[in-house]
């Protein structure tokens, strides 16, 4: 049996993003309600553990002292051009109350579930409110300011661990990537849509780290309209034998669910039984995972995603929770929080088979010989 943490407390729920921000911080509330609802945080070594704010010597192994000093400063109401400078106070990063206070918070609940993992009280953590990807040492960018799942993988390649960041949020995951670009002991997989045509606009297959890390960051970008059978294939094809190559002591797992089909802010066409798959991969390599959430602006597609995930995370029996009949909204699904299936037409298999065979041909070409692949 494998102990399961879920991160969460009602503190989270003082702070919100202004309500006409896409992303929105009640996500983890509903999450927590449902897994809640079906029993899944109690009993069978699964238990809630509350966030405790990371504190500024945590926050500063990512973030410069300057950019932590901005960011609070514009959070208790003095906000001047060098905040902007950094991005903070932008239509993307608001201003917003308590925005210092809750970005600390969500860090400093991905770092407990880090902490959890390396004094072995748990296997497997899930901090929903976590996995702002975006934020850069001196950068807020993406609706994120505090960038945790970078910290999380700082502290713990710190204890001598090979950690296997993977980024499915349909974003690429810049801001993680990028901090451990020149490493070996962080290897970053981003599955995004394709750069082109979607933020931050980077993440190309030719982007491979250099030095040192030099193909120990991998990128997979997808075509518009990608679906599960695709994405699997990408993903058999590139993470796991790479993963198997690395030999990692850890995961951390950033979970966006933007790249659900329906998501407002992005083009694949994706269902949650995509993450199922990916997260049952990890497990099968038997090492801890530190899962976050990430992106998701269908809120109750979101939701339900990630209720699912935990399921999965923690080894609740069946993923055919029944409770989630409720929120999809029709009576005639029994396949509970897992979303049905969609049909594929062969117009959408011609327009993204090939481009995305292309790209695994692209990523084997340059850094499977790395890896003595
Ligand atoms: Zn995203």
């Amino acid at each position: 049996m494998r102990k399961a943490a879920f991160i969460y407390s009602k503190e989270l729920e003082k702070y919100r993003y202004p309500p006409e921000h896409p992303f929105n911080t009640i996500r983890a509330q509903k999450v927590r309600e449902i897994v809640n609802s079906l029993g899944l945080l109690s009993g069978n070594d699964r238990r809630e553990v509350p966030p405790v704010p990371a504190k500024r010597v945590e926050l500063k192994k990512f973030h410069s002292a300057r950019y932590l000093h901005s960011l609070k400063t514009a959070s208790d109401k003095s906000w001047d051009s060098d905040a902007l400078s950094m991005g903070i106070g932008t239509s993307d990063c608001p201003i917003f109350k308590g925005m210092y206070e809750y970005s600390v918070l969500v860090a400093g609940g991905t770092l407990v579930g880090a902490k959890l993992i390396l004094s072995n009280e748990a296997d497997v953590v899930f901090n929903p409110s976590g996995g702002l990807h975006h934020a850069g040492a001196e950068r807020a960018s993406g609706f994120c300011y505090i960038n945790d799942v970078a910290l999380a993988c700082i502290v713990l390649a710190e204890q001598g661990k090979r950690v296997l960041y993977l980024d499915v949020d349909v974003h690429h995951g810049d801001g993680v990537v990028y901090a451990f670009y020149d490493r070996s002991d962080v290897m970053t997989i981003s599955f995004h849509e394709n750069p082109r045509v979607l933020f931050p606009g980077t993440g190309f297959t030719n982007e491979i780290g250099e030095g040192e890390g030099k193909g120990y960051c991998i990128n997979v970008p997808l075509p518009i309209g990608t679906y599960d059978e695709a994405y699997m294939k990408a993903f058999e094809a590139i993470a796991l034998p790479l993963i198997g190559a690395f030999k990692p002591d850890v995961f951390v797992l950033q979970l966006g669910a933007d790249a659900l089909a329906g998501d407002p802010l992005a083009h694949l066409y994706l269902t949650n039984n995509v993450y199922v798959e990916v997260i049952n991969h990890l497990l099968s390599f038997r090492k801890p995972i530190l899962m976050s959430g990430g992106g998701g602006y269908n809120i109750d597609n979101t939701v339900r995603a990630w209720a699912l995930a935990w399921s999965a995370l923690c080894g609740a029996d069946t993923v055919n929770l029944t409770a989630g009949g409720v929120m999809l909204g029709s009576t005639e699904w029994h396949g509970g929080l897992r979303d049905k299936a969609l049909v594929i037409s062969d117009q959408q298999r011609d327009a993204v088979m090939p481009a995305l065979q292309a790209t695994i041909d692209a990523i084997k070409l340059k850094v499977f010989a790395i890896h003595g692949l």
